[in-house]
């Protein structure tokens, strides 16, 4: 996967795409996936880094949505938990069953949440991740061994998905490519252009020369998340806004917080939604709040009384509570929540998405969750090329392994996101054994991580790099501002760059890290 191999591609091309997605998070790229499958002619565009956007700031879950079940929406639930099973069974190398227990402190709460999940497996069907069972005090101390032991009666085991958001799309990214996509990251769309009055392609730029394109396309998709309204507004500038934005924040702690590995389900917090703390690559991660937002940006703020809010919450069932000090980062991820004012024209499946077909056809796909992606691209998919009288052809993404995709990825130990790409890795290590050396004490990264990271996955910016190749922001905000300079030495070498632009990519990289800092906002 190479951008300039990419960028050489659009460069001049006449020929009509097939499809123009916009947006390179989760639901643009599994549309893309979907479409190259299918044999269709496909151009993908994303303004910043793929996975800028939500898409790598989740909660880190492959669930079926408790939430959902307490909401009595049954048939959400089982189609969410059957995309969880063909998930697991594509991206064996990334997606992990998760052991949750959920800590009840009167006899009620066990039998509540032990019938709940109990329907929850049954749900699954054919793809149980195991099955639920109420624990006793004793059990469920030693599963949680840091869990408030006050009026403790016991706890409910159940299972879920526990993925890392960030790698999947950039292995859903190259399965794209593979698939014959033409996959373009810093290229923002600043207009769409018409064709006997319908949408019938866009303008681009590509952002770092700040050349400029035209593309045509017989359907034009607007994956954009919470960013939807904008692109949609360049089709109707008259257009109601759809998107209710609302933020949640994470904050993440070493694993002595979480000192298993067992993750913890808070079924109802003092704001009535649902509080996680799960291990994730060695540290304790806990979310989520629900905080309505008036403008998108690309990189949301965490609200100092957010941080308390999860600080607090998740003291009240932690014997060691977490402090603002003990915070390693703290990141945020916007909702792309649709309003129940239904606009015009609107295609609305019966599922937690929306597509909308406007009346100049711009198709926007947006609402959904990381889980679902693969079906909401089908959907997309099949809704898109009927509009613009495409061959018919089936779907091909339930059997389909994403990129690296591999049973025993375990066994490559710290390269083990890497799955079958581990192999490749160490070559690099093996041509150049000083790549071997680890970036930090406290992380498992190694530097040839970002030569990879530079080679063969489009990374542009230490950014890119330490916060999606590598999660080193997310998981440590701090060891991510001190390894900035190395990894900015070791791409520009990469990259042939010099030291101006070693310079001008520290500056900016410390700049944006320095608000995954928690201690910096309260
Ligand atoms: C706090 C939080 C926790 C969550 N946890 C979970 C979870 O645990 N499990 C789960 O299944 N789901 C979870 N979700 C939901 C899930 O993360 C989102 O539904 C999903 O990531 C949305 O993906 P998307 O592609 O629609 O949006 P995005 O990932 O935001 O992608 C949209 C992209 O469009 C790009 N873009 C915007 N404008 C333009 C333009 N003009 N030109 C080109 N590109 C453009 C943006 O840069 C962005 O990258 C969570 C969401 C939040 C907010």
């Amino acid at each position: 996967m190479n951008r300039t191999e990419m960028l050489r591609r659009v460069k001049g091309r006449e020929k009509i795409w097939d499809f123009i997605i916009i947006g390179g998070g989760a639901t643009g790229v599994g549309c893309a996936v979907d479409a190259a499958s299918r044999g269709y002619d496909v151009l993908l565009l994303e303004q910043s880094d793929f996975g800028k956007g939500t898409s790598s700031r989740s909660t880190k879950l492959v669930h079926g949505g408790v939430r959902y079940l307490a909401q009595g929406n049954l048939r959400l639930v089982k189609e969410a938990l059957r995309e969880r099973g063909l998930l697991l069974k594509n991206a064996a190398h990334l997606v992990k069953i998760q052991p949750f227990i959920v800590p009840c402190y009167s006899l009620w709460q066990k039998i509540f949440y032990g019938a709940g999940l109990k329907t929850y497996n049954l749900l699954s069907e054919k793809y149980g991740f195991g099955k639920s069972k109420i624990l006793s005090r004793k059990e469920t101390l030693s599963m949680l061994p840091n869990v408030k032991t006050e009026n403790l009666r016991g706890g409910v085991l159940y299972f879920d998905g526990q993925f890392d958001d960030a790698r999947l799309l950039i292995d859903l990214v190259k399965t794209a490519a593979e698939q014959g996509a033409t996959v373009l990251s810093y290229a923002p769309v600043t207009e769409l252009t018409r064709s006997e009055n319908k949408i019938g392609g866009v303008k681009f730029q590509d952002a770092e020369t700040g050349e400029r394109f035209a593309a045509k396309a017989k359907v034009v998709v607007n994956a954009t998340g919470a960013f939807c309204d904008a692109v949609r507004r360049m089709s109707d500038e008259k257009a109601e806004r759809i998107i209710a934005p609302s933020q949640g924040i994470h904050l993440v702690f070493d694993k002595s917080f979480l000192p298993s590995e067992n993750a913890v389900m808070i079924p109802k917090t003092s704001d009535e939604r649902v509080l996680f703390a799960i291990p994730w690559h060695g540290k304790t991660l806990v979310g989520t709040t629900d905080t309505p937002i008036e403008n998108v940006e690309l990189e949301p703020k965490a609200f100092e009384k957010e941080i308390k809010f999860v600080l607090e919450t998740a003291g009240n069932y932690l014997q060691k509570q977490p402090k603002p000090e003990d915070i390693l980062s703290v990141f945020v991820g916007v909702r792309p929540l649709v309003k129940h004012t239904k606009p015009k024209r609107t295609a609305a499946l019966s599922r937690d998405h929306t597509i909308e077909i406007d009346k100049s056809n711009l198709l926007t796909i947006t609402g959904g969750k990381w889980t679902t992606y693969r079906q909401m691209a089908e959907d997309v998919i099949n809704q898109a090329s009927a509009k613009a009288n495409l061959p018919a052809r089936n779907c091909a993404t339930k059997n389909l392994k994403i990129h690296g995709s591999c049973e025993d990825s375990d066994e490559f130990g710290d390269l083990a996101i890497y799955g079958a790409d581990a192999e490749k890795v160490k070559k690099i290590i093996e041509e150049n054994p000083d790549l071997a050396e680890k970036l930090h004490a406290d992380l498992p990264y190694c530097a040839a991580e970002i030569v990879w990271a530079i080679r063969f996955e489009m990374a542009q910016t230490v950014e890119d790099v330490l916060a999606r190749r590598m999660r080193i922001l997310f998981l440590d905000a701090k060891a991510a501002i001190e390894i900035a300079p190395a990894t900015a030495e070791i791409m520009a070498k990469e990259l042939g760059k010099d030291k101006i632009w070693i310079d001008v990519q520290i500056e900016s990289f410390i700049e944006l890290a320095k608000n995954y800092l928690g201690f910096q906002i309260l």
